[in-house]
This record gives structure tokens, C-alpha cells and sequence, in this order.
């Protein structure tokens, strides 16, 4: 018991002689997980603008087509923010998808043209994920066509898992497209007790997941509870990442991901 009392000094001291980021960099549990927010369906609203109050790292993933849709992607890109196209996909519900929408029914050069025409109308898209697409995100033969736009125009998959029959991610890692899930939909029930809810089930996935991806949607009573969760730095347990640190190596400071227009975008390194 002694000598335990004396190696903890030893420590102890040898801790308090090192620069402060090397000791902390020594500590196993120095890495908080990282939490990643997409803010979708953005393009139809005036209000959508609303959303550029929340933290730079908040990534926001366009409708194509829409009416807001390139000014938004215009101003998020000026401010270094991620930005992602919210590519509408056929689903069971009788919803309307919108323009630019991709369906099992369409042959594969159609739902080619569909996507780079879709791409070009959200400028500085970094990245895919689904609107809607319970039925076609279950449909390994419809998705290879869009994978193939995807890898070809250097961008990455987010499954925005609306179906658990979704096999899009598995599809994306067989064209090695780089590739991730949503975990949790914060807010498609529009109260603060359930956004409260949603928002726990994160923090609960930080305990066993590194890295957590939450979707929300720019409804002004989202912003303002993710504007109040974020704020409140002081007991923050996670670190609020953008999209693309989710796919860049570890140490890595930049990536450069292909542009619509097969310009190079350089990414800004984390704020
Ligand atoms: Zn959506």
C-alpha cells in the first residue's frame, strides 16, 4: 500500500513536469467523443437562414433544386461550414420527394444525370446523405448508380437510415466509398420534451460509440435547444465536430474532397 502511495507521487510528479498537452495527450481517456450534427431538408424556408447561428461545425446538407437552396451553400462555404446535398430518394410514404429525387422505377443513366444535375444545383457539397429513401435505400441495384456519381466525384455517404432495411452503407463500402450512419434524429417530433429525449440517447451512445452523427432540421425551435445544448460549454462531454473530420486519418489536418465541378475544395481545419 505504501509503495502504491509512492509510485502515485512518482506519477504525480512526473505528470506535473510535462507540458500540459503532453500529459493530458498520455491520458487514456483524453479523447472525447465526438459528436456530429447535420442540419437537413434546408432550401424551401426564408427561416432556414436561422440555422447559421448554430456553431461553424454544424453541417448543413441542401435539398437540390430549391429556391434557397445555392445562396445557402454559397454563404455556408464563405464561413468554412460543411455542406452536403440532401439527395430526395423514392419511399413508401405518398409524401412528394421534390425535385432531383431518385427512384428504383428509373434506369441507371437516368438516375446518373439525376445526381450530377442535383450536385451541381447545391455548390461545395462535400458529401451525400438520403431525404426520405425507405424504399429505394433497400434497393442495392438502384443505389450503384448513385455510388458510382458519388465515387466518382471524390464525395462520402451518410445514411440517413429511414428504413432499418437500408443497405446503402453496405453499398458505399463496396464501391470503398467513405461512408457513415446517422445515429439519432433529434427533432422529428417537434417538442422540447422529445428533442430532451433524442438529445439523451446521444450522450448515452458516447459511453460505447466514439463518434455519434445526429440529423435535425432547421425548425426554429431546434435551432434554439441546440443553440441552448451547445452553449453551455461547462459541462460539455463531447467535442461538436464537422463532417469531414469524420473522415480525415488521424493527425491529418486537411482533406481535399472534389467539388461538384470538379474543382478542389480545401477544407478549412477545425475551428
Ligand atoms: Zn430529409
Amino acid at each position: 500500500m505504501k509503495q502504491l502511495g509512492i509510485y502515485c507521487l512518482m506519477i504525480l510528479g512526473l505528470l506535473g513536469s510535462l507540458p500540459a498537452k503532453a500529459a493530458s495527450r498520455s491520458t487514456p481517456h483524453a479523447q472525447p467523443a465526438e459528436i456530429y450534427i447535420i442540419i437537413d431538408d434546408m432550401g424551401y424556408r426564408a427561416t432556414d437562414e436561422q440555422a447559421f447561428a448554430l456553431p461553424k461545425s454544424v453541417t448543413f446538407s441542401i435539398l437540390p433544386h430549391t429556391p434557397q437552396g445555392q445562396s445557402l451553400a454559397e454563404r455556408a462555404h464563405a464561413e468554412s461550414r460543411d455542406v452536403m446535398l440532401h439527395l430526395p430518394m423514392e419511399a413508401s410514404t405518398n409524401k412528394p420527394l421534390g425535385p432531383g429525387a431518385i427512384t428504383s422505377s428509373m434506369y441507371a443513366e437516368e438516375i446518373i444525370q439525376t445526381v450530377e444535375s442535383a450536385l451541381t444545383s447545391v455548390p461545395y457539397a462535400i458529401g451525400v446523405n438520403n431525404h426520405m429513401g425507405s424504399v429505394l435505400t433497400a434497393s442495392g441495384q438502384a443505389l450503384q448508380p448513385l455510388m458510382d456519381v458519388i465515387k466518382k466525384s471524390g464525395l462520402f455517404f451518410v445514411d440517413s437510415r429511414t428504413t432499418r432495411f437500408t443497405v446503402a452503407q453496405q453499398v458505399a463500402s463496396e464501391n470503398d466509398i467513405p461512408n457513415a450512419r446517422r445515429h439519432v434524429f433529434l427533432d422529428h417530433e417537434q417538442s422540447e420534451d422529445f428533442m430532451n429525449t433524442q438529445w439523451q440517447r446521444a450522450m448515452a451512445l458516447t459511453k460505447t460509440h466514439q463518434k455519434v452523427i445526429i440529423i435535425a432540421h432547421p425548425h426554429p425551435g431546434t435551432i434554439a435547444f441546440l443553440l441552448n445544448k451547445l452553449s453551455s460549454s461547462a459541462n460539455r462531454h463531447f467535442a461538436l465536430k464537422s463532417m469531414h473530420d469524420f473522415f480525415a486519418a488521424p493527425g491529418e489536418v486537411q482533406r481535399e474532397f472534389a467539388t461538384t465541378n470538379n474543382a478542389q475544395v480545401s477544407v478549412a481545419a477545425p475551428n
